[in-house]
């Protein structure tokens, strides 16, 4: 099939990329140029496992290509897929003016006399009918318009992995063609489909993220409960995930959760179920308890340096997570921005991120590549995200290279028996802290 995909980011790309990989002919369309010429070289702008080989792989195949002119991809593909971003606004809904656009730019350029348009951005429940007004308002001609609602559930860092190997497809359309054609459109990749209304396809989507984030707070919240009980969040997290009622995943204590989906998704949720007068309290607790998690490492850091003014910190890293350049909404930039406004004087290590962070931090932190750069002479490490270079990195190394040895693991990396037997300051996340 012929698709085009409207906006070339974490979603749109690794999207493009996989449905050429199954043998389609695949147009991404983006409005960033820059974005656009540095892909027609075959140079991905997000990182992402895997994402480079098989890019260069499907445009020497003739199976993807890059474009930055909306004349020329909205005329007549088989399929249009909606992948813009759909940032919060300040009310904590959803923005979906970049969503408009697209519907505005395929009204003027759609050339055939039929075309199915498929959102995968996540957005609010009533947006895709919205999606077909916005087109049909201002089509020139008589062309039918047949919405899908086709959310996105890849996770950044296993994005690849996750289109390929994906739980389910979940295809919301109130019309049985556009469904069945959606069907064959990902038949290769044998994951299981479920058919939904447009208004459930777009809720499952809210409501997976919401389940997901209310997991993380339990769980941190359980984990700040362990803390001031004696008990340890590591057992008490495996010996809950091991009842297959809740499963294990998801119930890693630490400071919380980032990235570009769930703090948004949670926060549009909320505004979605005030839109109909339900107040969702639930959901208003995970948000709450997810930015005072953050908070707390700080906190833990007080009760030894009493203040942060001209100490020498080293934040460890600054990705919302392993694995991906992505620091949206990352818990490493609410731990910095109060580092600081307190006056620390912050080294900064992160494998990939650092470029990204260098947009937004500018030169209020210094940037080091290696772990021993980042931490010499420092006077207390907070680990932010857990990356394996962290993980591996041997805790006799902090003793060695710190002017005095206070670690804050917000990812519990390490194991406390270990920082015990070294006589170091070592503080985690649901478990007794060492001094
Ligand atoms: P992103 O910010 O990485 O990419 C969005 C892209 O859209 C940008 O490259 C931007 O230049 C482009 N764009 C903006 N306006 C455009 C227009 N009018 N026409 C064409 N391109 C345009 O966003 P993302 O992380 O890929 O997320 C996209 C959507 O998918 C969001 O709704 C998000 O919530 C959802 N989602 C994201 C993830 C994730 O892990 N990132 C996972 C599932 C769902």
């Amino acid at each position: 099939m012929r698709i085009t995909i409207a906006g070339t980011g974490y979603v749109g790309l690794v999207t493009g990329v996989a449905l050429a990989e199954i043998g389609h002919e695949v147009i991404c369309y983006d409005i960033d140029d820059e974005k656009v010429n540095r892909l027609k070289e075959g140079i991905s702008p997000i990182y992402e496992p895997g994402i480079d080989q098989l890019l260069v792989k499907n445009q020497l195949n003739n199976r993807l290509s890059f474009s930055s002119d909306c004349s020329e991809v909205y005329s007549t593909p088989d399929i249009i897929m909606i992948a813009v971003g759909t940032p919060e606004k300040e009310d904590g809904s959803a923005n979906l003016s970049y969503v408009y656009q697209v519907a505005k730019d395929i009204s003027k350029y759609l050339n055939t006399q039929q075309a199915i348009v498929v959102t995968k951005s996540t957005v609010p429940v009533g947006t895709n009918r919205k999606v077909k007004q916005w087109i049909e308002e201002e089509i020139d001609f008589h062309s039918k318009i047949h919405i899908v609602s086709n959310p996105e559930f890849l996770r950044e860092g296993s994005a690849l992995y996750d289109t390929f190997h994906g739980d389910r497809i979940v295809i919301g359309s109130e019309d049985e063609e556009a469904a069945t054609k959606m069907e064959e459109l990902y038949s290769p990749l044998n994951i299981p489909i479920i058919h939904t209304d447009i208004e459930s396809a777009e809720m499952i989507k809210y409501a997976s993220n919401a389940f997901l984030a209310t997991k993380i707070s339990f769980i941190n919240e359980i984990a700040n409960i362990c803390e001031k009980v004696g008990a340890n969040i590591e057992d008490v997290s495996k010996g809950i995930g091991m009842d297959q009622r809740i499963g294990s995943k998801f119930l890693q204590a630490g400071i919380g959760y980032g990235g570009s989906c769930f703090p948004k998704d949670t926060k549009a949720l909320v505004q979605l179920a005030g839109d109909v007068k339900h107040r969702f309290h639930l959901l208003e607790a995970v948000i709450n308890v997810n930015n005072n998690q953050p908070l707390l490492l700080l906190k833990k850091a007080r009760n030894y340096v009493g203040s942060f003014k001209d100490v020498k910190v080293a934040v460890l890293g600054l990705a919302f997570k392993p694995n991906t350049d992505d620091i949206r909404e990352s818990a490493a930039l609410v731990v910095l921005k109060h580092l600081l406004n307190e006056g620390a004087q912050v080294n900064v290590y992160d494998p990939i991120a650092i470029a990204n962070a260098r947009k937004v931090l500018g030169n209020t932190v210094t940037y080091y590549e290696t772990i021993e750069a980042a931490i010499k002479d420092t006077e207390i490490v907070f680990i932010v995200t857990e990356w394996k270079q962290v993980k591996e990195f041997p805790l006799r190394n902090y003793l060695d290279l710190m002017k005095t040895p206070i670690v804050i693991d917000g990812r519990n990396c390490y194991e406390v028996k270990e920082a015990a037997a070294l006589n170091m300051t070592y503080s985690s996340i649901g478990r007794e802290s060492v001094t």
